[in-house]
């Protein structure tokens, strides 16, 4: 049996070239569950994978797609039997494993989730990692103290997949949210997601000249990272969190310490990949109950297989908007 993916190779000099190729079932690698992928997707990370890997890709030719939904085949797991609707992010898929871009995918069942209730396997992969992490950020600003009637929340990055989906669950319960975005094209989309405030990016992004400014947000859900975070960070209401999600706009974090010792700010680390199965189920009820469809599928993008290479070089430019929505057949 032979099926159709995205397969990265890497040559003798280092360079990396992505094209859909027919491989054959006994290429997949070891695994208890094999999946007839129906919709992956296209995050930040997958960008990276699709070229030169950022370090995350362990060996080539590699299959990239850090997520997918579908339908199982064959189990030798008694968790799951033939014809199960699964959904998988996280657990270095797509990076140090072959991942979704492939009709068909082997995993571990410890990896799987059961498709939630109320969402179709396209809903699941318009959701995807950007989307679950999103809901881990508001799951952890409600963790610590977050309640509506408090001020604005602010999303960094808010035209991407993390910041769409943080913008339309907020808004759902009842939170006033400010977007900060680099594309002021993307206001009117961005207000349609329940928006209310739009900051633009160059307000925000220098360096901090003062380590506090006036207390203005109530929390934040930062997809971007570097000297933006750290502006955010003195900008922050007492006793306020950040969520911090991303890197889209630098990896290091030129703050100082006074915001945490004179505000109580607090800054939270979100990681989805290695969340345990617990957790991620309360995460994907609470999507499929907070997360109006109506906006998650206005934020779609459609794509195929062979729209990859080029959307993953876009992703990493900052370049998409909303959440991709791969059809691997
Ligand atoms: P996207 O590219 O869809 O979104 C990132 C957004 O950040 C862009 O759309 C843009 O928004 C903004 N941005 C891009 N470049 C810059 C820049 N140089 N300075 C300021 N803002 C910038 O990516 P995702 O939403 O998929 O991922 C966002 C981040 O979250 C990534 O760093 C990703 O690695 C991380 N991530 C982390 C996870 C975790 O487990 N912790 C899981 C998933 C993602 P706009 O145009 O509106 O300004």
């Amino acid at each position: 049996m032979t099926f159709r993916a995205l397969v990265v190779e890497k040559d003798d000099e280092g360079k990396t070239s992505a094209t859909v190729e027919m491989l054959e079932d006994d290429q997949l690698p070891d695994g208890d569950v094999t999946v007839g992928v129906d919709y992956s997707t296209v995050n930040y990370k997958d960008g990276l994978c699709i070229g030169p890997g950022g370090g995350l890709v362990r060996a080539y030719p590699h299959v990239p797609g850090i997520d997918f939904s579908g339908t199982v085949e064959s189990s030798s797991d008694d968790r799951y039997k033939p014809g199960d609707k699964v959904v998988l992010t996280g657990w270095r898929v797509g990076e140090a494993w072959w991942g979704g871009y492939a009709q068909k995918a082997r995993v571990k069942a410890d990896w799987l989730v059961p498709l939630p209730a109320g969402l179709s396997t396209r809903d699941a992969m318009a959701v995807g990692t950007a989307g679950f992490t999103a809901m881990l950020a508001v799951m952890a600003l409600e963790d610590h103290g977050l309640t509506s009637g408090t001020g604005p929340v602010l999303v960094t990055g808010a035209a991407g997949g993390v910041g769409s989906v943080a913008t339309a669950i907020l808004s759902n319960l009842g939170y006033e949210v400010a977007g900060v975005t680099g594309r002021p094209e993307t206001a009117d989309y961005l207000k349609s997601l329940g928006a209310t405030l739009i900051v633009a990016r160059e307000e925000i992004n220098e360096t901090i000249k003062r380590p506090l400014e006036r207390e203005t947000w109530a929390g934040c859900v930062d997809a971007v990272g570097g000297p933006m975070l750290a502006r955010v960070l003195g900008q922050m209401k007492y006793g306020a969190s950040v969520a911090a999600v991303g890197l889209a706009g630098g990896a290091g974090l030129p703050a100082t310490v006074v915001p945490f010792l004179l505000r109580g700010v607090n800054l939270l680390g979100i990681d989805s990949v290695m969340r345990p199965y617990e957790d991620r189920l309360r995460v994907w009820e609470r999507l499929a109950k907070d997360l109006p469809l109506d906006k998650l599928h206005a934020m779609i993008q459609p794509a195929t297989l062979s729209d990859l290479p080029e959307l993953g070089a876009a992703i990493l430019k900052g370049g998409v908007k909303g959440r991709v929505v791969v059809d691997v057949n």
